[in-house]
């Protein structure tokens, strides 16, 4: 069945959903997660028939892309069987963001899978300071998934970094370089206020996209490209080099217009916006009405008038969403 989009009020088409398949986690980092977390209970978490048949009904809705995240995808059990189901849909871009430290066992299948593309989170090249900053994360392990993910065949694989004053700043034209040398396009993330953190004060640890932006112009030239994939990213090009450098700002506002996304959480709540706490429950109707796809399509065709005009963080870090990025899906 084809369908010519999911509007929101505001005209615009939402076709990229970003899925949620666990809020668990083999890292717990300093700006993800709290040192103890308790996790959801496995009868509140969705199967993945449950996630498939969701995604399976926001393709027939016109959805073009899907990125699978968590909480860390690799750790859900049975993940390969998803990414192949999806992997089946026929996708102009199937994703996943993951911390890497699972892709040196299955960066193979997943890519067999049906897998287009991977973003892997990297804060920094320092064994130290990246256990210290992941809390439980070996770098070596990262470094290899890597590898892994390259020579399994994908391609435009991303980095993410988020920066944070005091912890990694200083590795900017490291992590530059490496991208550089391996040929690998690399994001630089401002630290968003959701979850309440105690490590370190967000306000004073917020890098901003600029002053990234100005560290990295010591070394080379950065050109803004018209790259724009609706998200909050702008992406950066260097004279010298195919990689592109892209900076994700969540404080400015400038690209809610253009925003193209939802998100759901290993709950089954549908999410409108980042920023926001709008959502709708599917999985109470998944639950309530088993195998009733013209429901679900119903209420995700409704849940699109709830999707707020912008979202509101503040950059002082105060914590205004009280949900951690792990529940989110980043
Ligand atoms: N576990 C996977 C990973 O780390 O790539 C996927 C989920 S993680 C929540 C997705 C992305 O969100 C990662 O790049 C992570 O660095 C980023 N992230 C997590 N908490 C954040 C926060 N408070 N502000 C900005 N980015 C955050
Ligand atoms: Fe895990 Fe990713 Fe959150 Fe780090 S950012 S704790 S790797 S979910």
């Amino acid at each position: 069945m084809s369908h010519s989009g999911l509007k929101d009020r505001f005209g615009r088409t939402v076709n990229y959903v970003r899925l949620s398949v666990t809020d668990r986690c083999d890292f717990r980092c300093v700006y993800c997660m709290a040192e103890e977390m308790t996790f959801l209970p496995r009868d509140d978490i969705m199967s993945l028939e449950e996630i498939a048949q969701v995604a399976r009904n926001f393709v027939s809705l016109g959805t073009r892309k899907i990125r699978l995240t968590g909480g860390e995808p690799l750790v859900r059990r049975g993940i390969l069987d998803l990414v192949r189901e999806i992997g089946s849909y026929g996708l102009c871009d199937f994703a996943m963001t993951t911390n890497g430290s699972h892709l040196p066992a299955l960066a193979d299948e997943l890519r067999k899978g049906g897998l287009h593309r991977l973003n892997i989170s990297l804060d920094s090249l320092n064994a130290e300071k990246f256990h210290a900053i992941t809390r439980t994360g070996t770098l070596s392990q990262v470094l290899d998934g890597i590898d892994a993910a390259r020579e399994a065949g994908f391609e435009k694989i991303k980095l993410n970094t988020v920066v944070m004053k005091g912890r990694n700043d200083e590795e900017i034209p490291d992590l530059i370089a490496f991208a550089r040398t391996r040929n690998l396009d690399i994001t630089f993330i401002e630290e968003m206020p959701l979850g309440k953190i105690s490590e370190h004060d967000r306000g004073l640890a917020l890098c901003t996209s600029d002053e990234v932006r100005s560290i990295i112009g010591q070394h080379h030239e950065l050109k803004l490209t018209g790259d724009d994939t609706g998200g909050p990213a702008r992406y950066y090009r260097m004279p010298d080099s195919s990689i592109r450098v892209g900076f994700i700002s969540p404080h400015s506002h400038n690209f809610c217009s253009a925003c193209n996304r939802v998100r759901m959480t290993v709950e089954g709540r549908l999410l409108l916006c980042l920023g926001n706490e709008h959502s709708v429950d599917l999985l109470q109707i998944l639950r309530e009405h088993p195998g009733d796809d013209e429901l679900l399509r119903e209420a995700m065709i409704a849940a699109m008038d709830l999707k707020p005009e912008r979202h509101h963080f503040s950059s002082k870090g105060d914590v205004e969403i009280l949900r951690f990025m792990n529940m989110t899906g980043g």
